[in-house]
């Protein structure tokens, strides 16, 4: 559906001079991406032409450039250009707190976050909890469905902006504890901001419903220069224009009637009290932008849609409003979003224009997809930044992830901790294509986090805290030695399964519950096993006497012990004796090495389960 939005760019004979253009080329065939050697971008290339509705087709409108146009800076230096330019970094995350942050929102916000720090700039994070029509579940694809019904695809881009003609604010699906959550899961990954709700900051506050009345001081100084004018329409009358519109197969769009009414008539219904919304009066010859992802854009806004909705009857603006303003007032100099506002970014420059203020620099993130190409629906639990937590996933694990699929790299490799992404990261190569999330590798991709973690000493601490708490979790009560939750006997069982384990949880599972509860099993599975049980618990612990030295004990060492060990028992084979020992230890018949089971419970806690197995043979006799 997006790349219906993409101007198309060039003509294949105009194209040469600047055939190593990587927008250029990209968007002069669509679909079909060109990969160049030496991406560089075009800079300076002013459209003349444009596809005017931005709609697709088979019909491709050129752009011309004159010779002096003709030129290509290397990325490198448009970067650099912007940075200066614009003086101090300041980017944004502005989530809705009509949800928990999710797997999308964490990628926005890291792309931000990396993008200040590698710019030496400030993160910022603001709540967006005024406008929440533009997240109803469900609402798009309704009326997307509708029109593709209607055989009228080609509308079905311009459905965002429609959703913003709602009337009425519905602050009911805001999620209590929503916002407090998204700065804690941010916090948690490892991108906290440096401007929040919660820490405060020069340009505050960061909740929109503590910014009304500049929202309103905004907007009512659109009204007083004409640029905004107060509508009366009923509900119903926008609903019957909605649906006129839908059964005809047009794009549902507000007819601007109360552009026309005389002042005297807004007087007359003002005095009376007539709910009323604030509509910006949206004018033709929008001027194109170089988006830093897309490049150059354009959408001539007023053709496709009614006047926009700014403030609604409520006293509460919409989110075309409330992000201008902010985005002014906060300072904000580069603003990284998903590639769905691309299409509204025009109608936010008329804004910005109106205003008479400074428009700061866009660039449009693609959006991240499922492996198959299908959305990550928020409605699907397991995306949410909470349940990966719980899952055991390592913050660094899920932002490698988030990156390694997407683009914005030289280069991609496993493994990249944040200074690392800070250092790689190069905005210009960040494609247009939608970003494919493969989850069905995040376990490989935490297994090797995972590994560094454990090999780093203050890393290792903050895992030692979380198994801590997993172990109380899940076993509670069950836990009969606190030894099993001391931060040295949880770091040499971290030593020893790593490599093996891609997350912690994987710890608490039943396969490793012998690590923290002692096991249970009946006479009758070691009788199976051995008629000399009696003497191979007594050969055990005679061997973890010997060992009680002190000294960490290895693998190796017991592997070698044990061999000798099921020497000196007269009809028990070898194999049985490993069998007799892993459940001894742990009740189970499957796991990990029965040395590497000794090493990680160490010779004091083997003593005592082996002394438990004697005093359950006792009681049988
Ligand atoms: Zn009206």
């Amino acid at each position: 559906m997006l790349l219906s939005l993409f101007i198309h760019f060039s003509t294949p004979s105009r194209c040469l001079p600047i055939k190593t253009c990587k927008r250029c080329c990209q968007y002069s065939t669509g679909r079909n991406v060109h990969k160049v050697d030496t991406p560089v971008l075009l800079k300076n290339a002013l459209p003349l032409a444009f596809n005017r509705s931005g709609g697709h087709g088979g019909k491709q409108k050129y752009i011309r450039l004159n010779s002096s146009q003709k030129r290509c800076f290397s990325s490198e230096c448009d970067e650099v250009c912007h940075h200066h330019e614009h003086g101090e970094v300041r980017v944004r995350f502005a989530p809705s707190p009509t949800g928990f942050l999710h797997l999308g929102g964490l990628r926005t916000a890291l792309y931000n976050y990396i993008y200040a720090k590698k710019y030496g700039g400030s993160f910022i994070l603001r709540m967006e909890d005024t406008d929440q029509s533009r997240l109803v579940p469900g609402a798009a694809e309704s009326i997307e469905d509708m029109l593709e019904w209607a055989g009228r695809t080609d509308l079905t881009t311009h459905i965002y902006t429609d959703l913003h003609t709602d009337l009425h604010t519905d602050q009911s699906r805001l999620v209590p504890g929503a916002a407090e959550s998204i700065e804690d899961m941010l916090e948690w990954a490892g991108i906290p901001p440096d401007e929040s709700p919660r820490g405060g900051g020069q340009y505050g506050p960061y909740l929109q419903s503590q910014r009304l009345s500049l929202y309103s001081q905004a907007a009512d100084s659109l009204v007083q220069t004409g640029k905004a004018y107060h509508c009366f329409c009923s509900q119903q009358r926008l609903e019957l224009l909605k649906r006129d519109a839908l059964r005809s197969g047009q794009t549902p769009r507000y007819d601007n009637r109360c552009r026309h009414l005389r002042p005297d008539q807004v007087e007359e219904k003002l005095d009376q009290k007539v709910p009323h919304v604030i509509r910006f009066r949206l004018e033709s010859g929008v001027e194109p932008f170089n988006d830093l992802v897309f490049g150059w854009n354009r959408h001539e806004v007023a053709q496709v849609e009614g006047d926009p909705v700014v403030m609604k009857a409520d006293g509460f603006p919409t989110y075309h409003l409330a992000n201008v303003v902010d985005d002014h007032l906060m300072k904000v100099s580069h603003v990284l979003r998903g590639s769905e506002w691309l299409i509204s970014t025009s109608k936010h420059l008329l804004l910005y224009r109106a205003l008479g203020w400074k428009p700061p620099v866009f660039g449009h993130l693609p959006l991240l997809l499922n492996r198959d190409g299908s959305k990550l629906s928020k409605r699907q639990g397991d995306i949410y930044i909470q349940s990966f937590q719980r899952s055991g996933a390592l913050p660094e694990a899920l932002l490698d992830i988030t990156t390694h699929c997407g683009s914005g790299f030289n280069s991609n490799r496993v493994g990249r901790k944040m200074e690392e992404l800070i250092a790689e990261f190069n905005p210009s190569k960040i494609t247009t294509h939608s970003a494919l999330l493969d989850l069905g590798k995040l376990a490989e991709f935490n297994k090797i986090h995972l590994q560094q973690r454990i090999d780093d000493a203050v890393q290792r601490d903050w895992l030692v805290r979380d198994l801590q708490g997993r172990i109380q979790e899940v076993y509670g009560t069950q836990v009969q030695d606190q030894d099993v939750l001391q931060p040295d006997y949880i770091t040499r069982v971290l030593h020893l399964r790593k490599g093996h384990i891609s997350s912690v949880s994987d710890l608490v599972s039943s396969e490793y519950s012998y690590l923290w509860v002692r096991p249970s099993f009946s006479d009758q599975q070691m009788a199976a096993l051995s008629s000399e049980i009696q003497h191979i618990a007594t050969l055990v612990i005679r061997l973890m006497e010997g060992l009680k030295g002190g000294e960490e004990l290895t693998v190796d060492q017991l592997s070698v012990e044990l061999k000798t060990l099921a020497k000196k028992t007269s009809n028990t084979k070898y194999r049985d004796v490993m069998k007799i020992i892993r459940l001894a230890l742990s009740g189970l018949q499957q796991g990990p090495s029965v040395a590497e089971m000794m090493v990680s419970l160490g010779p004091s806690e083997i003593t005592h389960r082996f002394n438990r197995v004697l005093q359950q043979l006792s009681r049988q006799h």
